[in-house]
């Protein structure tokens, strides 16, 4: 078993994954979300969506035996195995803006769009490309009846994962999460692996 790779509180990074490897994802302190995006190795204009996975999948939680598509509708990520059972793809990465104008900050952190935009510029792709991400550990329950929803403290404890297979070569972007509302006020590392 390969060791894991750490991505240091507030900050992201991006690599390639390539059809059949898996992805092992843990919250190695609890309540820590990971923000990932997805594209096409060989075409990057093929990228995650969760507008069509929500379509195909019709549930918004999405888990264990669940597939997340691309914009072109090819599956990209199979959910093989899931400690949590609770992931977030309705809401875009926290940015600059989201700091500003939901928490006020004079000096806003770049957030995830921002370390995600760092990361990916690598593979050239530009920051204007970012799609909602799967937001891996985020708790955000939504009132069947009113549809209002709230941000909640994760479901993760230390220690638990999420295991993706590839199903198609892809780059993958992914964060430790850089938002108190969403990891319950303490932002701290995740670990990823590739089997
Ligand atoms: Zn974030």
């Amino acid at each position: 078993m390969t060791q894991m790779t750490r991505i240091e509180r507030r900050t992201g990074t991006a690599f390639e994954l390539k059809r059949g490897q898996r992805l092992i994802v843990c919250d190695p302190m609890g309540e820590q979300v990971s923000d990932l995006v997805a594209f096409g190795l060989h075409d990057r204009d093929e990228v995650i969506s969760n507008g069509r996975t929500f379509d195909y999948q019709d549930t918004i939680y999405l888990t264990t035996g669940h597939r997340l598509y691309s914009n072109r509708s090819n599956i990209m990520l199979h959910i093989e195995q899931d400690d949590v059972g609770r992931h977030d793809f309705l809401l875009t990465p926290c940015s600059k803006d989201t700091f500003r104008i939901l928490y006020n900050d004079d000096d806003p952190h770049r957030g995830c769009f921002g370390n995600l935009a760092a990361a990916l510029d690598d593979y050239d792709i530009g920051a204007d490309r970012i799609p909602c991400a799967f937001n891996i550990f985020m708790n955000v329950p939504v009132d069947g009846d009113t549809g209002r929803f709230s941000v909640q403290p994760p479901l993760s404890k230390a220690g638990d994962t999420i295991t993706f297979r590839a199903e198609m070569d892809l780059i993958i972007g992914m964060t430790a999460c850089s938002a108190p509302t969403s990891n319950n006020g303490t932002m701290t590392p995740i670990d990823y692996r590739i089997d």
